[in-house]
């Protein structure tokens, strides 16, 4: 039917996007209804690549908007499943290559579960943060015999485009090195998944103290874990760097300019900003422009080594399933279809 053969080129097109190496893959998830809610949904058919979204009408009549992405993730996809086909991505760190991985969503839709994990998680529900970690101690364990690899991490968050760094106590003060791109954040070598996890405990604790219970700073701050590899070859003494960005970006709602003043608006502003910012320089790698405007907010310089040339980038697009989100998940949708057809690789080899 005309159905499927839309279907059809949908996938062949997107699976072109996803073999060209440096361009964005997008994967969406849809979270399951949370208990108490209703069960009517904006849901339509999910299958691979693409999800179809029933739309309210004021006519009576319901409409029907296809979107298709490298993957979508219904809302029973577990944790592990949503690990396993972004392990090649993060395996790559370990060979050199610049990752950069974002958590896209309004608010409430499942980033901070898909990037960290619920509140109070189990080994099953541990999110990509810490499996990424692990796999990489798992994967530098595999090859010792010819690879020394050296891993750190840095944990910092983007509030009102200030950069505060989550993981200050006195003690890792006194073992770090100072950062690369955000100078003023420690760098602190790890070596077990016990260390990783003692340490994003700490930043997650950091994290919370800027928040008031009628301010939950989370859902207005970007997060992100960056994760730094030096591997020197046991033959050849040769050094690979690679670099990574696990981002959980403040939630993409839009605000009504009349409903919020003060300190709120100041944050959207902000928030507006820095997602505006990091669509422009998405799109000015598209376009293959010689200039790439990565210096117009603290989001897009602290990932400039990450978007463009060789770096691999995905976007996880989250989605709720109710009806009453059905406008943001119409306009995220949106967002991530143009993400989605931009190919990065060209813009550096052209120069
Ligand atoms: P966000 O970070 O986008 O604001 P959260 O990750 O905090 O959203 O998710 C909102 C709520 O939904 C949390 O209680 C979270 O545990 C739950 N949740 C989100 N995604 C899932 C999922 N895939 N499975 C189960 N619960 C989920």
């Amino acid at each position: 039917s005309g159905y499927h053969r839309v279907l059809e080129e949908n996938r062949k097109l997107y699976n072109q996007v996803q073999d060209l190496k440096g361009s964005i893959r997008v994967y969406c998830r849809v979270r399951p209804f949370l208990a108490g809610s209703n069960r009517l949904s904006t849901l339509g058919d999910i299958e691979e690549g693409n999800i179809t979204i029933i739309t309210p009408s004021k006519y009576g009549k319901e409409g029907r908007r296809l979107f298709s992405f490298n993957k979508v993730f219904g809302p029973s996809a577990t944790q592990e499943e949503v690990f396993s086909d972004t392990q090649p991505l993060i395996r790559s760190v370990l060979d050199g290559y610049n990752v950069c991985i974002f958590a896209y969503g309004q608010t409430g839709s499942g980033k901070t579960y898909t990037m960290t994990g619920p509140k109070e998680f189990t080994e099953q529900s541990l999110g990509v943060n810490y499996r990424a970690l692990s796999d990489l101690f798992l994967l530098s364990e595999q090859r010792k015999d010819t690879f020394c690899y050296d891993v750190s991490v840095q944990m910092i968050e983007i509030y009102n485009e200030q950069v505060r760094d989550l993981l200050v106590t006195d003690e890792i003060r006194n073992s770090s090195q100072k950062g690369l791109n955000v100078p003023d954040a420690n760098l602190v070598p790890v070596a077990s998944t016990s260390d990783v996890i003692y340490l994003m405990n700490i930043g997650l604790r950091n994290r919370a103290v800027g928040a008031t219970a009628l301010n939950d700073r989370s859902s207005r701050s970007h997060s992100c874990l960056t994760v730094h590899v030096q591997g020197r070859d046991l033959t050849s003494g040769t050094i690979l760097r690679g670099c990574m960005h696990l981002v959980d970006l403040a939630g993409s709602e839009r605000v009504e300019k009349s409903e919020v003043t003060g300190e709120r608006l100041k944050e959207a502003q902000h928030i507006n900003k820095s997602l505006s910012a990091l669509g422009d320089v998405i799109s000015s790698l598209a376009q293959k422009n010689s200039h790439v405007p990565y210096r117009n907010s603290k989001l897009t310089q602290l990932l400039q080594d990450s978007l463009g040339g060789q770096a691999k980038t995905l976007m996880f697009v989250h989605i709720s399933p109710e009806p009453d989100a059905i406008g943001e998940t119409i306009s995220t949708l949106k967002f991530a279809e143009r993400v989605a057809t931009v190919e990065l690789g060209a813009a550096r080899l052209n120069k």
